[in-house]
C-alpha cells in the first residue's frame, strides 16, 4: 500500500515540475505576443485596420515587420 502512495507522490513531483519547466520557458514567447498583439496595424494589401492579432482577419495577410525597432 505504501509503494502506491509513493507512485503517486512521484508522478505529481513530476508533473508539477514538467508544469513548472514549461511555463518557464513558455513566459518569454507569451510576453513578446501580447505586446505585438496588442497594436493596431493597417494591412498592406487590402487596407483593413486589424485590431487583434498578427494576421489580418479580411485577407489573411501577415502583420508587417515592426516599423520602429526598440
Ligand atoms: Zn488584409
Amino acid at each position: 500500500m505504501t509503494y502506491l502512495l509513493w507512485l503517486f507522490f512521484f508522478i505529481v513531483i513530476i508533473f508539477l515540475s514538467g508544469v513548472f519547466f514549461w511555463s518557464l520557458k513558455r513566459e518569454p514567447d507569451e510576453n513578446e505576443l501580447k505586446e505585438s498583439d496588442l497594436e493596431e496595424w493597417n494591412c498592406p494589401s487590402c487596407g483593413f485596420t486589424v485590431q487583434l492579432g498578427t494576421e489580418c482577419i479580411y485577407c489573411g495577410e501577415k502583420k508587417p515587420a515592426e516599423k520602429g525597432e526598440r
